[in-house]
Order: C-alpha cells, then sequence, then structure tokens
C-alpha cells in the first residue's frame, strides 16, 4: 500500500530533533559535578540517573501489608522506598520490612531520635530526618555519628511549613532563601560532625517557591537534592504541579532523586515520575505513547482506542514510541517518527512500522496486531539518524 500524504500538523505532543535515546546522555542536563550519595544498591549524583522514590501509605506496624504495597510499587518501577516510622512498633517491624524488600529502605523519623537509632539498627539504607528536630544538638550527634558507622546515607528535608523561626522572621516568612539557610546549616552540622552522605529536600506545595528553593540551593551546593512539591494535591492537579516543578528543574539540570506526592494510589505517584523522567528523555522504560487530540476529521472513537492501546501496552518493557492517529488525512505523516503506530479510519485501519504503513486491518484487529509488532520490534536495529525523542512542547 502506498503511503498517505503527510501533511498536517495536529499532534498534541511535536516531534523534534534530539539525539536518539541510545546515545542521550542524562548528564548533557547537568552544569554541575555533583557529590554521589549511595542508598544502599542505587547511587544518586555523579553519572548515574535520576531514581524515582515513592513512600508507603500502610501502617508500617503492620509489615505484611506493606511489604504487599514495596512489591507494588517496585512492579511499577519504584526504585527507592520510604515508609514512616512514627513509633516503636513501627521500628520494630523494620527488621521484617528489611529483610523482604528487594529496592533501598528508606526510614521516616521526625522528633524521636531513639526510633532513629532503632532504624539504623534495623538496617535502613537511609533516614530521612530534619537534624533540627530530633531534641537538641547532643541528640541529633548520637543519630549523625550512628548513620555515619553504619555507612547509610541521610536525606536533610527543609519544608517551607515547618521552617525554624528565627529564619522566618529573618525572612519574612517560609521564603526560599529561609529554606536555603536552613539546609545549609544542616550540612554544616553533618559535615561537622563528618558526614556527607547527605541528600538534600527542600519542598514546598507552591511550585514557584520550589523551582526557586532548588535552585538557589543548586548554586550554593553539589549535594544531590531530592526533589518533590510537597501537599500537591489529588492525581491531576497534583500531577500537573508536580510536572511543572520537578519538570521545569530537572531540564534545568538539577535533581538527583525525586518523589511525585499525590493523595492517591503511591503506584500512580511512580507513574507519573516515570512520564515526568520520560518526557523529558532522561530515562527509558516501557512505552513512549503519543495520540493526537482527534477531530471533526477523525472516524474512529480515538478515545476509546487510545485508552484500549495505553492498556495493552502498559506491560511492554522496551522503550517503544508509539503513535495513535485518528485519521488516515494527517495520521501517516504525523506518527512518523513512530517506531509502530495504529491510524483509525472508519471500521479499519493502518498499522505502520519505521514511517511506513505495513497492514490495514479491521478496526479490532489493530491492538492485537500492534502488540505483535510491538514484540518483535528490535529497539537495537532501529533506523539510524532516526529521531527517537518526543518532547511536549
Ligand atoms: S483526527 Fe487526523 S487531522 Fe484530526 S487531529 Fe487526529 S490526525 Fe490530526
Amino acid at each position: 500500500m502506498s503511503e498517505l500524504p503527510l501533511a498536517g500538523n495536529c499532534v498534541e505532543e511535536k516531534i523534534v530533533s534530539l539525539p536518539v535515546l541510545s546515545d542521550f546522555s542524562p548528564r548533557s542536563f547537568r552544569t554541575k559535578k555533583i557529590r554521589e550519595v549511595k542508598i544502599g544498591s542505587v547511587t544518586i549524583g555523579g553519572d548515574h540517573p535520576v531514581a524515582i522514590q515513592s513512600m508507603t501509605l500502610t501502617d508500617t506496624r503492620d509489615a505484611k501489608a506493606t511489604l504487599a504495597q514495596i512489591e507494588r510499587l517496585q512492579e511499577a518501577g519504584c526504585e527507592i522506598i520510604r515508609v514512616a516510622v512514627p513509633d516503636d512498633e513501627a521500628a520494630a517491624a523494620l527488621p521484617e520490612i528489611k529483610k523482604h524488600t528487594k529496592i533501598p529502605l528508606v526510614a521516616d523519623i521526625h522528633f524521636h531520635y531513639k526510633l532513629a537509632l532503632k532504624a539504623i539498627d534495623a538496617g535502613v539504607d537511609k533516614i530521612r530526618i530534619n537534624p533540627g528536630n530530633l531534641g537538641g544538638e547532643a541528640r541529633a550527634k548520637i543519630v549523625t555519628k550512628a548513620a555515619r558507622e553504619a555507612g547509610i546515607a541521610m536525606r536533610v528535608g527543609v519544608n517551607s511549613g515547618s521552617l525554624e523561626k528565627d529564619l522566618i522572621d529573618k525572612y519574612e516568612g517560609p521564603t526560599p532563601q529561609g529554606m536555603v539557610e536552613s539546609a545549609l546549616r544542616h550540612i554544616q552540622f553533618l559535615e561537622d560532625e563528618g558526614f556527607t552522605n547527605t541528600v538534600i529536600s527542600l519542598k514546598a506545595s507552591n511550585v514557584p517557591r520550589m523551582i526557586e528553593a532548588y535552585t538557589l540551593m543548586r548554586e550554593q551546593s553539589d549535594y544531590p537534592l531530592h526533589l518533590g512539591v510537597t501537599e500537591a494535591g489529588p492525581m491531576f492537579t497534583g500531577s500537573i504541579k508536580s510536572a511543572i516543578g520537578i519538570g521545569y528543574l530537572l531540564q534545568n539540570g538539577i535533581g538527583e532523586t525525586l518523589r511525585v506526592s499525590l493523595t492517591a494510589d503511591p503506584v500512580e505517584e511512580v507513574r507519573v515520575a516515570w512520564e515526568i523522567l520520560k518526557s523529558l528523555g532522561l530515562r527509558t522504560k516501557g512505552v513512549n505513547l503519543v495520540a493526537c487530540p482527534s477531530c471533526g476529521r477523525c472516524e474512529v472513537d480515538l478515545l476509546d482506542l487510545t485508552r484500549r492501546v495505553e492498556e495493552a501496552v502498559q506491560k511492554i518493557d522496551k522503550p517503544l514510541h508509539i503513535a495513535v492517529m485518528g485519521c488516515v488525512v494527517n495520521g501517516p505523516g504525523e506518527a512518523r517518527e513512530a517506531d509502530l503506530a495504529v491510524v483509525g479510519g472508519k471500521g479499519k485501519g493502518l498499522l505502520m512500522k519505521d514511517g511506513k504503513v505495513i497492514a490495514t486491518l479491521p478496526e479490532d484487529e489493530l491492538i492485537p496486531a500492534l502488540l505483535r509488532e510491538a514484540d518483535l520490534y528490535d529497539v537495537s536495529t532501529r533506523p539510524a539518524g532516526k529521531a527517537r525523542f518526543v518532547a511536549s512542547v
């Protein structure tokens, strides 16, 4: 079948000429050499990829439920997992959780230095603390010494909502400058104690504020940064705020690990995090799906077709670029940069591979055929020089 006219410009995402993924180095975004920090089996900073984190919602005291959630998160692509440790019972569950958790485990501690010590004893890979709220300098020193001796990492979490009072007074509010000064104080304290395996977070629910805080921090320090918009909200608004805040920073070379905080199933946090990284070309994982927004030319239920394709390709691990287009007028042209594409028509559609139409099929055969082609597609033999990167613009 001959190729249909290549015309129009109607996709939501624009194909841009960037390096092919295999040649694409996330470090090309970096403007500064960042310290490496090892969190169990995952190292962040240096030339390492941006790592995805999430946090369990389960009661940590219930080790079985917590482990089940960790497994689901790991399957979704979570690489570092944090659990809240609010009391002794939760701390007591940590050895069992650690024993069965394959990804690095982080204990989230507030106020109780003894819980931090118990978490370190349990073998966690990192503790998330705020040295300023552990009950005084002497206790913070004890925790720092224990973490140093255990060789684990520590995240100093500065949040705009819990900034020290003197800094709020000095800066007349929880400003980015105050947040950075707080983090620098904590870093100085830890360095004085001989501890440098530190990761910093400067989260705020206000997106411009968190962007400014992380940007200022990066100017003043080379410690790896854990990005996040705190209290981002439910799935829809939270994803948008996170994509803007985290995405802006990553695109400017800032951020070595991230958590998308959503008031939702944490598996969604991991899925959104991956989409942020994939859309910036910083990581590859599974399918990068492109779909046209549909219009009056569309002769297929494109929303339903796209939803079904999205569902069908979810388990594909290969970094494939798949397009779903709504009509044969503009679809083939717009889908030419995709590895594979389905183009809807009246009761039938086109299946495309590397910009060429390879079959015309009844609509109900399109997705099974797409999946067969996806299975056969060898990403290592992609046509050379073809742009494999789709950037949202
Ligand atoms: S239906 Fe066709 S013309 Fe309309 S947005 Fe989709 S590809 Fe473009």
